[in-house]
């Protein structure tokens, strides 16, 4: 069996990377007749959430890998990917507010939280932090315009906080997080994914 990654947009290449370090076998979707291949965990990247979703929607993947994580399918998502996965979506806008918005046709929404996009403004777009992630422990955290998760719903768990802010969640088999593992040099993110 093999780790599916979806390679639509997005810093996807250095989940292979970590992947190969593992000696886990990978390969990409980028189109549907990619799910026609054997697969048992699945990886979202990072990059660009309502690009990702519009290709996810065009090639016809959002439905069939919807069922997919609904119906078990282990899933490490970083970042973009997190917005993919989350239930409920809001937009930073210029003065701070977020205005919710919720649009479970558009993303996989399979994951309870609601996460807050663009959340870290323009000027704190991008930083490094370490902090403690449950079940892991210290970890390097590469926040690249990053969204946070601004409510956890009772079926999610919080894994990870940074400045009082959610940016870590698991839902069963489901692994969701604001920031970048895959920039790290540290394979313990991965390795969790892979176990589970
Ligand atoms: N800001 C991006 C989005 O809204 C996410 C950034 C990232 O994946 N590094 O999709």
């Amino acid at each position: 069996m093999a780790t599916a990654v979806l390679a639509l947009q997005g810093a996807f290449v250095e989940h292979k990377r970590k992947l190969d370090q593992l000696g886990e076998p990978w390969f990409e979707i980028r189109e549907k007749g990619d799910l026609d291949r054997d697969f048992d965990r699945l990886v979202l990247p990072g990059g660009e959430s309502t690009t990702q979703g519009r290709l996810l929607r065009q090639e016809g993947l959002l439905e069939p890998l919807r069922q997919r994580i609904a119906a078990g399918l282990p899933v490490l998502a970083t970042c973009a990917g997190l917005i993919l996965l989350a239930a409920r979506i809001q937009d930073q806008v210029e003065d701070g507010v977020a205005r919710t918005e919720v649009r479970p046709e558009r993303h996989l929404g399979t994951l309870d939280v609601t996460v807050v996009r663009n959340a870290y403004g323009r000027q704190l777009g991008s930083f490094r932090t370490q902090a403690e992630l449950r079940g892991v422990g210290q970890v390097g955290m590469t926040f690249i315009r990053a969204p946070y998760i601004s409510e956890v719903g009772p079926r999610a768990r919080t894994l990870a906080t940074v400045e009082g802010r959610v940016v870590a969640v698991r839902q069963g088999v489901q692994l969701a997080l604001s920031f970048h593992p895959e920039l790290e040099d540290d394979l313990r993110i991965h390795q969790l994914f892979c176990r589970l």
